[in-house]
């Protein structure tokens, strides 16, 4: 059943949503640190302030947003006033993922809200206490034939795709991002695709290798890596690597110690399946710092390893874990026989002082987004789109670019009747020229 709301509703509805997390912020917090030991100051900083942050955004902009945008009109068309009128899909099916399983539930929920749909969100079941706070939230402020949210595993997923939806959007891998496309066509249904990829780090000689390297720990280890954007591997030039590698080790124990085990600042692997899935990358002879595992605790130490084959497992898919492979190059060449075997990558790290080398690395190859000197954080500013290309995913958002996400922009051409040139009318006999010349004038 169709359920409308006005802009007011929903704003109210948002501000209701907006209160109920700042005041649930500790309860939502442990919940993430029992999902995967998630530290409470990742929590908040990526997760609930993130969320509150784009709730406040929305709060603010949402008339703004959501009232026709007049554009300049025709001329062929004149006299006339044209519009762009924001119309909500309808109903929004939403997927989320589990490595930020409380931002990336509630970040596209809060657009879709935001600009008019009802919205089933499901969340990922490998984060059972942060679902079930999402659903406790979700249920206690909305109507549940406005926003629903949904439980279960990929059994009921696979039914929530099976039903007719106007949107989808979806945050996960690339192989269920495919199977999400698939069950979107049979209706013609509008996806968005956030997905992953190998996601390169070049450093290159002329580099800050110090600063480099603590950026890079950051951004790497944040989450136990467990970060779609997080740099997958290193491509270091080969002179600056050994000093390099000092660095990032001499960062890794700043940040968590010589006992990271012991570290409250790192989080888990979130299951065991994950857990065996990275440990059986790891080829011991390469580990050239970290490389201590426990299964019971799903533990995995901040590890680098060194020159792995290109051909070798940990080079094969996205690693997303505390592993980064260091690779050396010796030219440019050498970098693009590297970056040119994976698919387009979500982002490209590069750190240099070289600008024209960077200007070049950011033309030659797709990604979807990224940083120079530094990673991971053009995720933070709302003003620049985030979404991958190629097998990266469909479509991108953030700030306001989130609300058209969902919003079909509806093109309106208002004519007058005061006035109706005779020129686009038959007969045509001698209208051509005159045509021609208004068309010059555009
Ligand atoms: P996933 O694809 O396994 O699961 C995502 C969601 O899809 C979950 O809700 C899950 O229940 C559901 N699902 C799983 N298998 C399914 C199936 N066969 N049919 C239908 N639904 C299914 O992804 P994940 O393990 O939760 O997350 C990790 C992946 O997500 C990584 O590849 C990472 O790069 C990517 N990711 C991308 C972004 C982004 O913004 N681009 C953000 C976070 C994670």
């Amino acid at each position: 059943m169709e359920y409308k709301t006005n802009i007011d509703y929903r704003k109210e509805k948002l501000k209701e949503l907006l209160h109920c997390i700042e005041n649930n912020e500790n309860e939502i917090v442990q919940a993430l640190y029992d999902d995967f030991k998630k530290p409470a100051f990742e929590a908040i900083i990526t997760e609930t302030n993130y969320v509150i942050s784009e709730l406040k955004d929305t709060i603010k902009n949402i008339h703004n947003w959501a009232k026709p945008e007049k554009v300049f009109p025709s001329i062929l068309n004149f006299p006339s006033t044209d519009y762009i009128y924001k119309e909500p899909y309808g109903k929004v099916l939403i997927i989320a993922p589990w490595n930020y399983p409380f931002q990336l539930a509630l970040c596209p929920l809060v657009s879709a809200v935001a600009a008019g749909n009802q919205v089933v969100l499901k969340p990922s079941e490998l984060t059972p206490k942060t679902s079930a706070i999402i659903a406790k939230i979700i249920g206690s402020i909305f109507h549940e034939k406005h926003v629903q949210v949904i439980e279960g595993g990929v059994e009921t997923s696979q039914n929530l795709l099976s039903e007719r939806w106007d949107y989808i959007f979806f945050t996960g891998s690339v192989p269920v991002g495919k199977i999400v496309a698939q069950a979107a066509a049979v209706h013609l249904t509008p996806v968005t695709l956030e997905l992953g990829g190998k996601n390169p780090c070049i450093v290159d000689e002329t580099a800050n290798l110090k600063l480099a390297a603590k950026r890079i720990v950051w951004g790497k280890f944040v989450n136990a890596g467990q970060t779609c954007i997080a740099p997958d591997y290193i491509l270091i030039q080969k002179d600056s690597k050994n000093k390099f590698v000092n660095f990032l080790k001499d960062e890794i124990t700043a940040a968590y110690g010589t006992k990271p085990n012991e570290s409250p600042d790192l989080a888990r692997i979130v299951n065991t399946k994950n857990w065996k899935r990275l440990v059986s990358l790891i080829e011991p002879e390469k580990v050239i710092f970290g490389g201590q595992t426990d299964e019971a605790s799903c533990y995995i130490s901040p590890t680098l390893i060194d020159e792995c084959n290109i051909d070798s497992l940990i080079m094969k898919d996205e690693i997303f874990g505390p592993l980064l492979p260091i690779l050396s190059y010796e030219s440019e060449a050498d970098i693009h026989v590297i970056i040119s075997k994976y698919e387009k990558p979500l982002s490209l790290y590069l750190f240099t002082t070289n600008d024209s080398f960077a200007k070049k690395i950011i033309q030659t190859y797709p990604f979807g987004g990224g940083c120079i000197n530094d990673t991971v954080i053009h995720f933070a500013n709302k003003r620049l789109p985030f979404g991958g290309v190629g097998h990266s995913g469909i479509g991108a958002y953030h700030g306001s670019l989130s609300f058209e996400v969902f919003s079909h922009r509806k093109g309106i051409v208002k004519k007058a009747n005061w006035m109706d040139l005779s020129l686009r009318y038959a007969p045509y006999k001698n209208k051509l020229a005159t045509i021609k010349k208004l068309l010059k004038w555009m």
